[in-house]
């Protein structure tokens, strides 16, 4: 199966897909939504990030009869932000159905949900441990379900929920139709397998890609939350200075407002996808082949055959939806023994399939830090210094500058030379490169632990990052006066330290600001030169008293009885 067209889906779903722009079924969808559209049960390997909910959710939105007196499909899934998230698609997907879609998890009021399952629901998402309760609480009734799903159910086993999986499966008509989707496929969903589905499809989605040609790829990931991509992605170009960039999105409507993005953020920024007219298409790859198009922001169908020679980097604004897709993509850069780079944006919860991913394309992906607000700053200076260089090469060539001489005398009668030259890099600087702080907001760092799966966001924003801070040394914290109520955000703290003192970015730790102060974590070697430069510099306009921060202990304060 190649187009959703074929999959005759009722006119309400297809309606939905045109909308979102989705361009054609992802490899887990075309291999898993026919079978389920036949009645059959089907179990398949698939991480987050490969179009999974919609290989579910679309066949049992096909069959639903929404409005009934009880739901006819259940959704069981470990953690509560998967469930958020699922209901969220499933909802959108049936929404010229009104489809009831309700996600049920603990740490929610019971009694909202309860509520909300008597007022009538078609479609419940919910964790193992919730959907025991209203089993047991008889607020739900799951005798008229058509469809159970058991989604990242290796996931599900790991925390502990074989049990209630088990006990919600007594639960629910045998004569249903059973789904099950696992990032691996140990032997414990073996298990799974044989007791609650029937005679399934196998779904495993391989690579049988060479990989030869990517091996002059440099190839790097970065982790960032959705609501920053599109800020990581400018920090990345121009960090990169990358001058001819393809950037994969999934859908239609993504690659048509990241392209306005980045043309709002002064790039020369163009969109290609199946929607543009074969006209409007020629134009941009016109544009493209002449280099007036700096990044080309494009769905992988309409990039399908694009062979642009100078490409610099390619950038996966999304994750490929199956390693094949991610071997054709970079593919595009490193073509006839030429290098190039290949960048790509993970969202925490995806980097499974990135792992994946590494495995299936035998290619080494290399997690790294965004660059920091700092790490920005200093690359527009340098930019800066060479275009400078540049002109100053010229001047000596040509004695072009002569005529500006007349501007530097009758300045230098009131200020001294180095003042004159300093403003004119200012004035240089942003014309060329503008502030920094106009476009960079704070993007949390996230850091793969040590076992890949769960990421955590360390507690500052623009701020240092984890590969390359020397971790293992001493760390001192800083205490500085000034916080929120100062409007002080953690990229001012990285930015005064950065320029003020011979740290980088990258060697400051963790931030923490609060309404009235801010603490900053440093190397306990450069403790002194840090107070020093923090105390003679103004953060945010201000002056700041900036002392070895002291925990309340050692500030005599003594903790109320009776709490830890
Ligand atoms: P999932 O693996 O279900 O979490 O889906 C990952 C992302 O892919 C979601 O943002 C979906 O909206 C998107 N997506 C799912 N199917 C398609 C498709 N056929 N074309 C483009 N995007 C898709």
């Amino acid at each position: 199966m190649t187009s959703f067209g074929e999959l005759a889906l009722r006119p309400e779903l297809q309606h939905v897909l045109d909308a979102l722009g989705y361009e054609e079924p992802t490899p887990i969808q075309s291999e898993s939504i026919p079978p389920l559209l036949g009645g059959r049960d089907v179990v398949g390997q698939a991480a987050t990030g490969t179009g999974k909910t919609a290989a579910f959710a679309l066949p049992l939105l096909q069959r639903l009869e929404a409005g009934g007196a009880a739901p006819q499909a259940l959704v069981l899934v470990p953690t509560r932000e998967l469930a958020i998230q699922v209901a969220e698609a499933i909802h959108r997907y049936g929404r010229e159905l009104g489809a009831r879609v309700l996600a049920v998890y603990g740490g929610q009021p019971i009694t909202r949900q309860i509520r909300a399952l008597e007022h009538g629901v078609d479609v419940v998402v919910a964790t193992p441990g919730r959907a025991i309760d209203h089993i047991t609480r008889r607020t739900v009734d799951f005798g008229q379900l058509r469809t159970v799903v058991l989604d990242e159910a290796d996931e599900m086993l790991d925390m502990g929920f074989a049990e209630d999986i088990e006990a919600i499966m007594e639960a629910v008509p045998a004569e249903r139709q059973t789904v099950l989707f696992s990032a691996t496929l140990p032997k414990r969903i073996d298990g799974l397998v044989r007791r609650y589905l029937t005679d399934p499809v196998r779904v495993l989605i391989r690579t049988e890609q060479s990989t030869d040609d990517t091996a002059r790829v440099r190839q790097v990931a970065y982790l960032v939350p959705r609501q920053h991509k599109a800020n990581a992605l400018g920090r990345l170009l121009d960090i990169e200075s990358a001058t001819a960039a393809v950037v994969f999105c999934r859908t239609r409507e993504e690659v048509d407002s990241l392209g306005e993005a980045l043309a709002a953020r002064g790039y020369r920024a163009d969109a290609l996808h199946g929607g543009m007219t074969q006209d409007q298409r020629d134009r941009v790859m016109t544009k493209v082949r002449n280099r007036t198009t700096e990044v080309l922001v494009a769905t992988d169908v309409a990039a399908r055959g694009l062979d642009i020679d100078h490409l610099t980097h390619v950038v996966n604004y999304d994750l490929p939806n199956a390693p094949d897709s991610y071997v054709h993509r970079i593919g595009r850069v490193g073509r006839a023994g030429r290098e190039g780079t290949a960048i790509t944006l993970v969202e925490p919860r995806q980097h499974r399939l990135l792992k994946s991913i590494e495995k299936a394309t035998r290619n080494k992906i290399s997690v790294e830090t965004l660059p920091t607000v700092a790490d920005l700053r200093a690359r527009r200076l340098e930019l800066t210094r060479s275009a400078l260089a540049e002109t100053l090469r010229e001047a000596d060539r040509e004695d072009a500058h002569e005529q500006y001489r007349v501007v530097v005398d009758t300045l230098t009668d009131d200020y001294d030379l180095m003042e004159v030259a300093l403003a004119a890099v200012k004035l240089a600087h942003e014309a060329g490169q503008g502030d920094p702080d106009d476009d960079v907001a704070d993007i949390p760092q996230v850091r793969p632990s040590a076992d890949g799966d769960q990421d955590r966001v360390a507690p500052h924003g623009g701020g240092g990052g984890g590969k390359s801070r020397p971790r293992s040394g001493p760390t001192t914290t800083i205490f500085v006066s000034l916080g929120h109520a100062a409007k002080v955000r953690p990229q001012d703290l990285v930015g005064a330290i950065a320029n003020e003192t011979s740290l980088s970015g990258r060697q400051i730790g963790a931030i923490e600001i609060t309404h009235k102060f801010s603490t900053v974590e440093i190397p306990t070697d450069a403790e002194a030169e840090v107070i020093a430069a923090l105390q003679a510099t103004m953060i945010k306009g201000r002056k700041a008293r900036v002392e070895r921060y002291k925990p309340p202990a050692e500030r005599g304060y003594k903790p109320k009885r009776g709490r830890p």
